[in-house]
């Protein structure tokens, strides 16, 4: 009588081949990324990124003042309590959306010269490229120049095999995503692809593609085996 798969010790159960195969791609991902100059990580979960943070990144870099930029990923990871009961830490907090509108801004404009910034991306590009879309553009400012070091939270679900399919991905799977979790009156909350609005409320205002990390390291990307954040 044959074995059946479920019982034939030569296959692994179909979850754990998805992940053994995304772990896959992420580590060549990450390859590609340390040619230009990136410190790169690969972890299993959004708790595995936390733990990361907080007892290998944050004593490498002995941070006084950390922020954030918008990103549901950090969100997600619980940082903000850690780095907030961190006695030797001021964190500039980001995500505090009990502030008034100028004083929002300007810890926005303080967090563009911490130590280190935490945040996240739009999409990845296999081929070696980072992509951000914002719409008031204070994170996007962060990835490219001020904080000493930045750390970016990316789940495998913002993996793309092209830039092209990053940008493609940016625009109309994060874009609406984010609209409606903004509570946007923008029609790409109704359709669910970009319709390149021209909304007051309209999310999305300045892209970057970023390929070389300068200086070296400045930037870690902390590739997560799972899907967080859209
Ligand atoms: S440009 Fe407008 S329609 Fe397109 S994703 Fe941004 S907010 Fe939505």
């Amino acid at each position: 009588m044959p074995t059946s798969k479920k019982n034939d010790p030569r296959t692994l159960p179909v979850l754990e081949a998805r992940t053994a195969t995304w772990r896959l791609h992420l580590e060549k991902t990450a390859k590609q990324f340390e040619k230009m100059g990136f410190e790169t990580s690969v972890v299993e979960s959004i708790e595995d990124a936390a733990t990361l943070l907080m007892h290998t990144v944050v004593p490498a870099c002995a941070p006084k003042t950390v922020s954030f930029g918008g990103s549901v990923s950090v969100q997600q990871s619980g940082v903000l309590d850690a780095l907030l009961a961190h006695k030797d830490i001021e964190v500039l907090n980001t995500y505090d959306y009990s502030l008034p509108p100028e004083a929002s801004t300007e810890l926005r404009r303080k967090a563009l010269t911490v130590d280190l910034y935490i945040t996240s991306v739009n999409a990845v590009a296999e081929t070696g490229q980072l992509v951000l879309l914002d719409g008031i553009g204070n994170r996007t400012a962060a990835v490219q120049f001020g904080p000493k070091k930045v750390v970016l939270f990316i789940g495998r679900n913002k993996l793309c095999p092209t830039l092209e399919a990053a940008m493609d991905r940016t625009r109309n799977i994060a874009g609406p995503a984010n609209a409606m979790r903004l509570n946007r009156q923008t029609p790409c909350t109704k359709t669910g692809e970009c319709m390149n609005c021209q909304s007051p409320e309209r999310i999305c205002s300045t892209w970057t593609i970023t390929e070389r990390s300068f200086p070296k390291g400045r930037i870690h990307l902390v590739f997560i085996n799972e899907e967080v954040g859209f």
